[in-house]
């Protein structure tokens, strides 16, 4: 752990005290809350995953649909980083965080179940999650689990076990809409938070980048922890870009304990 100036700690403290004041807590998470997890960035350049692909062209669903073998070329990689990595000790504080009802929600950006496996219960994932597919064919979704081993050893493609059409990753692709109901959720929640803890998103993809605008026009309280600044920074109440799982518990340890 790397020693916290006087400052930090006292920007904890507040962030922590914030939180317990609240009522309605909400924390927004993306890519950079899994990456001390080992799980890539997909939609960053410099992931490493885009050496070979250009992301807007594999990771849509034009490609899904016209070219499916290449895709799932592409999810390879991402998909097996995903199965293997663990929950970081910031999942696990959102999930205490959660437990002891000081956060009601989490709206996620990303779609590697860590939340789940950390203990997190009501979760609003707005890009989809790895953890069902859909048919293409019979529109059945059915769980990722027994299907995606395969796939990951090798590289069978998976399919419908009703209907043998191939089955999509329930993950919205570029020019995919987000799921409906779990959008209007996430915008509600937004709306009606009055503290949103931000992390690891640099909240540059819309629409979702737009939610910490929503808590604000409801007079939210904003903390932001993010490694890189964000248009947002300037409107919240405390900023940190130190390593999201060092602070992260800090932030809940003080927050349940202090
Ligand atoms: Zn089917």
């Amino acid at each position: 752990m790397t020693l916290l100036t006087p400052e930090t700690r006292q920007a904890v403290r507040r962030a922590a005290e914030l939180l317990r004041a609240s009522r309605q807590a909400v924390a927004l998470t993306g890519a950079g809350l899994s990456t001390p997890s080992g799980v890539p960035d997909f939609r960053s350049e410099g992931s490493g995953l885009w050496t070979r692909f250009l992301p807007m062209e594999v990771a849509s669903l034009s490609t899904f649909r016209y070219d499916p073998e290449k895709f799932f070329a592409w999810l390879h990689p991402l998909a097996s980083h995903m199965l293997n990595a663990e929950p970081n000790p910031a999942h696990y504080a959102l999930a205490r965080l959660e437990q002891a009802g000081l956060i009601k929600t989490i709206i996620t950006q990303n779609i590697d179940c860590l939340h789940q496996r950390a203990g997190s219960k009501n979760i609003l994932e707005i890009h989809g999650t790895l953890n069902t597919l859909t048919c293409v064919g019979c529109y059945r979704q059915v769980e990722s689990t027994g299907l995606i081993g395969p796939y990951l050893e090798r590289g069978e493609i998976p399919r419908c076990p009703h209907c043998g059409s191939i089955l999509k990753p329930d993950v919205i692709l570029f020019e995919e809409q987000l799921p409906v109901r779990v959008w209007m959720k996430a915008q509600e929640a937004s709306q009606s938070c009055d503290y949103m803890l931000v992390i690891g998103t640099s909240l540059e993809v819309l629409p979702s980048a737009g939610l910490p605008m929503r808590a604000l026009e409801n007079g939210a309280r904003l903390v932001m922890v993010n490694r890189t600044p964000t248009y947002v920074d300037v409107r919240a109440d405390l900023v940190f870009t130190h390593d999201i799982a060092e602070i992260v518990p800090l932030i809940a340890e003080e927050a349940l304990n202090g």
